[in-house]
């Protein structure tokens, strides 16, 4: 069966780093064994979900280059979800319940309050048909539960948590259905689960006894249950899930220079015991993804360490993945040429600038000026060469005795306005001959 993995994301907000790990992870997964990676959206929520969200998430997976091979949409699939719902019906395995919220509130407190576990003490399944058709009668709707199996212990490989196992006895039966007859989350994956072929389900570590749950879902709609793994959650380098983590996505990523295989690259291997790094070919990220490293503490993401792989990926970054973002005119050698400067694309508009001018030289004394129009006449006069950089520095040193320091730093504040910057024997032949002499002649005074 070819593996197949699903983001089902709610389209009740825009993306955020952590639900951006977790679709990063399922398509991970399939690419690594051949397989397709499905975005489903969940919308049952009519209310909450718009359609602007359903657009960003697509933009999102877009800009990270996590194309899905298909794309389903819960609200389009209710009728799937009355079927199912009868098959348990049918089944002895869905109960109507007619308790209000405060009351199953109640419920919980006193639970709680004699050190019980809050699980629902199924008072619904022991009504009378009387007593039900009374409720009915007095115009109260009823929500439905998943009876669970208490005979059947619950139990599974995971994927990352290892043998998992769970006694049905000590769990709520699930509400799977509102009085207002739409669906919680629950019984429609499990039903598009099945539909979609999904083999793997990888999801966070939240979802664990939500899986539970719907092991049993799976098993009375007479299908095999998915592969399951849940992954450690993301907090903040703090420690916690923090309000600026969960609100950060990729709009706010990109605003601040971040490149996709920064992110990804990070996302890939942050919580796994692979040390993160600079990898900006997808393949080798595909390649080396192996749910085995994963780890069960929490994964920390830490804003910073972004932002120095960032860096490290730009300066691996070929001219062909850039060209686009690329100041008019500038080719692939002043790419090359600046690309180990720049830690944010948006930072290369100002190191081209220093090619096409003008550029600010500082004031020298006037030993330096006579050094500069020195170089400004052996420019002019030398060969240019294919490294020209080199021939005039060596030029310079043997005619001058100056070395080091004082050698290089005149030439490289009189020609780029800097002490530091790209290297000049990649600078020099991109500002070229004249405006490199002028620069030279301008400094001097
Ligand atoms: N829509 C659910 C969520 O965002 C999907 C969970 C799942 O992957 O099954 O939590």
């Amino acid at each position: 069966m070819t593996v197949t993995t699903r983001f089902a994301p709610s389209p009740t907000g825009h993306l955020h780093v952590g639900n951006i790990r977790t679709a990063l992870h399922n398509w991970l997964l399939a690419k690594k064994a051949g397989g397709r990676f499905l975005l489903r959206i969940d919308d049952t929520d009519a209310a909450r979900s718009r359609e602007e969200y359903v657009e960003a998430i697509r933009a999102d997976l877009n800009w990270l280059g996590l194309e899905p091979d298909g794309e389903e949409r819960q609200s389009a699939r209710f009728d799937r979800y009355e079927t199912g719902f009868a098959t348990l019906r049918e089944a002895g395995r869905i109960y109507p319940c007619f308790e209000t919220a405060q009351e199953l509130e109640l419920k919980r407190k006193i639970l709680l309050g004699r050190g019980l576990p809050p699980i629902y003490d199924r008072a619904a399944l022991n009504l009378s048909d009387a007593e039900r058709a009374e409720k009915e009668a007095a115009g109260v709707a009823p929500h439905w539960r998943f009876k669970l199996d208490h005979a059947a212990p619950i139990e599974w490989e995971d994927g990352i948590r290892g043998h998992q196992k769970f006694d049905p006895a000590q769990m709520s039966d699930p509400v799977v259905r509102r009085a207002d007859g739409s669906w919680l989350y629950m019984l429609p994956s499990a039903i598009d689960d099945i539909a979609m072929g999904v083999t793997d389900v990888l999801r966070g570590e939240d979802h664990v006894s939500n899986t539970a749950l719907q092991i049993q879902m799976f098993h009375v709609l007479n299908a095999e249950a998915p592969r399951f793994a849940h992954e450690a959650l993301l907090v903040g380098s703090e420690g916690k899930l923090s309000k600026r983590l969960g609100s950060l996505g990729v709009a706010q990523l990109r605003e601040a220079g971040i490149e996709p295989e920064a992110l990804v690259a990070l996302l890939a291997r942050l919580g796994t015991s692979q040390p993160v790094e600079a990898i900006a070919e997808r393949t080798a990220v595909v390649e080396t993804f192996d749910l085995a490293t994963f780890g069960r503490a929490p994964a920390r993401f830490d804003e910073a360490e972004l932002h120095r792989l960032n860096a490290q990926i730009v300066h691996r970054l070929p001219y062909a993945r850039v060209s686009h973002l690329l100041p008019q005119g500038m080719g692939e050698d002043a790419w090359d040429a600046i690309r180990p400067n720049v830690a944010h694309m948006d930072e290369v508009a100002d190191w081209w600038r220093i090619v096409t001018g003008p550029v600010d030289a500082p004031a020298f004394d006037e030993e330096t000026r006579g050094y500069l129009a020195n170089a400004a006449d052996t420019l002019e006069a030398g060969d240019w060469g294919d490294d020209p950089w080199h021939t005039l520095t060596g030029a310079l040193k043997a005619g001058t005795g100056r070395k080091g320091k004082a050698l290089f730093l005149p030439l490289r504040q009189a020609l780029t306005g800097m002490d530091h910057g790209p290297d000049m024997k990649q600078l020099l032949p991109l500002i070229g001959r004249e405006r490199a002499t002028a620069r030279l002649r301008e400094a001097a005074g």
